[in-house]
């Protein structure tokens, strides 16, 4: 099936389940009571909205490479918002023009739902300057949405106004299995399903100051294939079954035998990296993302641009491009603190002899002067001086800290680059 009709299917799917109890509502209700009957849409539909955000944050591996991970996540974020709104008004209409819903046993369970609801945004969108860790934050974040879904469905199958209706209880009834069959197959199926394939650690390589390059081999089967930019949830230890697992992208060869991922420290889990010993167990949960090499729009050339971090992706676009005998020509931009935080300087060297390929370091703070030719960020003026005149037919990749990438959105734009000759790789999304 092809990408496009995969999304089409996806959204179609996405907006007849969200919209079911509504339209329904909207042909059943009789409008004795309309500002009853509006703010019970509103709330239908936010709760169906809110249910169905299990699908862009389950990673079905059929849904994998149709949407950014980066948009599906911002889906998330607005739709889940939307969704406070919407469940939130139901009340504060009610209450705002009538006095005889606010309070009884039967309404308690749509305030606790509301309260999981805005507890849930709260903690979101202030995670860090509550001091959440990440994990802690996925646990009450789990714990929230089991809350809301069972005491916002008490509310509406006790209140029983609308779902008298067979086919509005009927249709919430599809509902709650579709949410709870989403659920049940992140935390049981597809743990159990990633629990027949682990990986082994075969070495641990320092690249850098702080990063690390792990090599893991499949154990005793044969890798899924993946493609250069996607990305993969892994986990440590000999269980699939973990409360959150953290997203790196691929940084090997799409050839290689083993997946690479090189992970600079950056908390609890990368600063486990160092300690990392041949055998030990990993599970990874991929490949997501859409990045494909081998898209039309790629095929004049490429600029990938890398950002501390950020230069994982590359490394493995470059090596997939190296080892496959691709001759399109790619420039690399890498930027890095120092000399000793910038990493794979023999392995460019080696892959320029393979391939046709210009790489330009740039160094924010180099310790020494003579470490590096180009000092600061890359500005547009390098851009222009390194690249060949058919610029605007290349195609741009960007992965690194958010300052860096609006800077390099910024100088793509006054260069005239289109915009859709550019993917952007982020990696803050929770
Ligand atoms: C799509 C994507 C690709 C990435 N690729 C790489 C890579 O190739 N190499 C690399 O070094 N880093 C990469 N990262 C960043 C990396 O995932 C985080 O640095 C790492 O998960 C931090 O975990 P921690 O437990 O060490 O740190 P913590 O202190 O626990 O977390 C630090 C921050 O990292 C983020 N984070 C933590 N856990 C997760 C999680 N499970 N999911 C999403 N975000 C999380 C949170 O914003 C958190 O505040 C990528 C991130 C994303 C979103």
């Amino acid at each position: 099936m092809s990408l496009k009709t995969k999304l089409l299917l996806f959204v179609a799917l996405s907006a007849a389940l969200a919209l079911t109890p509504l339209a329904i509502m909207l042909v059943k209700a009789n409008w004795a009571l309309p500002i009853r009957d509006i703010s019970v849409g509103l709330a239908f539909f936010g709760m169906a909205i809110a249910g169905m955000q299990f699908l862009p944050i389950a990673r079905i591996p059929w849904l994998s490479d149709v949407v950014e991970l980066d948009k599906m996540y911002k889906i998330h974020h607005v739709v889940s918002a939307s969704s406070v709104l919407l469940v939130a008004l139901h009340p504060l209409i009610l209450l705002l023009t009538s006095s005889v819903y606010y309070s009884g046993f039967l309404i308690i369970g749509g305030w606790i739902g509301l309260a999981g609801l805005v507890l849930i945004a709260i903690t979101s969108i202030y995670r860090k300057q509550l001091k959440i860790s990440y994990t802690t934050w996925l646990l009450m974040h789990d714990l929230l949405t089991l809350l809301i879904m069972v005491f916002g469905l008490q509310h509406m199958f006790k209140r029983n106004y609308y779902m008298r209706d067979p086919a509005m209880a009927a249709a919430w009834i599809l509902l709650i299995v579709i949410w709870g069959g989403l659920m049940l197959y992140m935390r049981l199926i597809r743990p159990l399903i990633l629990g027949k394939h682990p990986y082994a650690v075969s070495k641990v390589v320092e690249e850098g100051k702080d990063t690390y390059s792990v090599y893991l081999k499949p154990e005793g089967f044969k890798r899924p294939a993946f493609k250069a930019g996607q990305v993969a949830w892994i986990s440590k230890g000999p269980s699939p079954f973990v409360i959150s697992r953290n997203p790196f992208s691929y940084s090997g060869s799409t050839e290689w035998d083993e997946v690479r991922f090189s992970i600079k420290k950056a908390g609890d889990f990368t600063n486990t990296i160092p300690n990392l010993k041949p055998g030990d167990r990993f599970f990874i949960d991929g490949p997501h993302g859409t990045f494909d090499l081998k898209n039309e729009r790629m095929q004049k050339g490429l600029v990938l641009m890398g950002g501390g971090i950020g230069i994982a992706p590359v490394m493995s676009m470059v090596n997939t491009i190296a080892d496959t005998g691709d001759k399109r020509p790619v420039y690399v931009f890498y930027g890095d603190l120092n000399e000793e935080t910038a990493a794979f300087d023999q392995e460019f060297d080696a892959l320029k002899a393979r391939m046709n390929l210009t790489v330009v370091k740039v160094l924010e703070k180099p310790i020494s002067p003579e470490a590096c030719k180009y000092k600061g960020y890359i500005t547009k003026d390098l851009l222009l001086s390194t690249l060949p005149e058919n610029y605007k037919e290349l195609f741009y990749f960007m992965c690194g800290p958010m300052p860096m990438m609006n800077a390099m959105n910024k100088h793509l734009a006054a260069m005239g680059v289109d915009h859709a000759q550019i993917a952007t790789e982020k990696y803050e999304m929770a």
